[in-house]
């Protein structure tokens, strides 16, 4: 059968805000590429994984055809699409939000004053699913790129933009008035019916994502500390299993090893410190199966 030689097909951006992340991504779980820079297509030496680098507007509706059977795209252009994709993963780079937006000191403040303007966007669909659902009448002005500067061009007295820190619309004066869509980045899959060879590779890859995603959010620590706080010790610690004791040359003292979640990492360690603990060593993991 074909199936000997199945290899999934991913589409990844070619070269944008996605693209280092989601390559970054995928050598993190272990997948070699040679250049990726110059080609459209790009066979993985070391797993059953071909890429495809193309625009990320085009990558839901590859991913819908089957062309591709994995994607790496933002939510905000796959919802903008409304590509009949499944999200298998959200991932934490990529992360924004498509709002509306208009002049600071404007006539337009609130989101009843968008009735009867002219918004620009390069996401129509969701500017249209979003004002018909708060029954706000306003044209739509589609362009593709430099949304930022139609209002100083006068054409529109307002934008749908992706937004990440701000800055950008505060340099030409506008003002973000409403969040229409929380975006990041994610890993989507063709709904259309696939063989049990690519079944299986998906299997892998995805148990290889997780595990370094939740790598990525841990950290493997250890310390010194007076034998006589173990036990309050096990308690500060959200340990996934119970933490590894280890006695010491000095009998009163023992080094303690575990692995915690990154985002409890100074609560833990300030607790850890009023138990006595001493010479805490913070290490990153590269990769872990649970
Ligand atoms: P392409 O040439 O592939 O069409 P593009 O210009 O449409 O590229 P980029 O600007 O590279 O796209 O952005 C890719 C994605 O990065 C966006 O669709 C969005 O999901 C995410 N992103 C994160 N922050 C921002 C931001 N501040 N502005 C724009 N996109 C952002
Ligand atoms: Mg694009």
């Amino acid at each position: 059968t074909a199936d000997s030689k199945t290899s999934l097909r991913i589409a990844i951006q070619k070269s944008g805000r996605l693209t280092d992340k989601t390559i970054e991504l995928l050598k993190g779980i272990g997948l070699r590429f040679d250049d990726y820079k110059r080609n459209l297509m790009v066979k993985c030496r070391n797993f059953d994984v071909e890429l495809l680098l193309i625009r990320d507007d085009d990558i839901p509706e590859y991913v819908q055809d089957g062309v591709c059977d994995l994607g790496f795209v933002g939510a905000n252009v796959r919802a903008e699409t409304g590509a009949d994709v499944r999200v298998l993963r959200g991932l934490d780079y990529g992360v924004c939000r498509l709002s509306l937006a208009a002049r600071k000191d404007g006539a337009i403040q609130t989101l009843e004053d968008f009735e009867g303007k002219t918004i620009a966007t390069s996401y129509p669909n969701l500017t249209q699913q979003f004002l018909d659902k708060h029954n706000i009448g306003a044209n739509l002005v589609t362009i593709s790129g430099a949304v930022e500067i139609a209002p100083r061009l006068e054409v529109a007295d307002a934008i749908c933009d992706l937004v990440s820190t701000g800055n950008t619309l505060k340099a030409n004066g506008l003002q973000e008035l409403e969040v229409i869509l929380e975006s990041e980045t994610q890993l989507i899959q063709t709904n259309k019916e696939l063989s049990p060879g690519k079944k299986k590779l998906i299997e892998k890859f995805l148990i290889r994502m997780d595990s370094h995603q939740q790598a990525e959010r841990s950290r493997y620590i250890m310390m010194n500390a007076p034998k006589s706080s173990v036990p309050e010790i096990k308690e500060i610690i959200p340990s996934l299993n119970s933490p590894t004791v280890m006695p010491l040359a000095d009998e009163e003292m023992v080094a303690v090893h575990t692995v915690i979640p990154i985002d409890q990492f100074w609560v833990v360690m300030e607790r850890l410190k009023k138990e006595g603990a001493t010479g805490i060593v913070i290490l990153p993991i590269e990769s872990m199966i649970l």
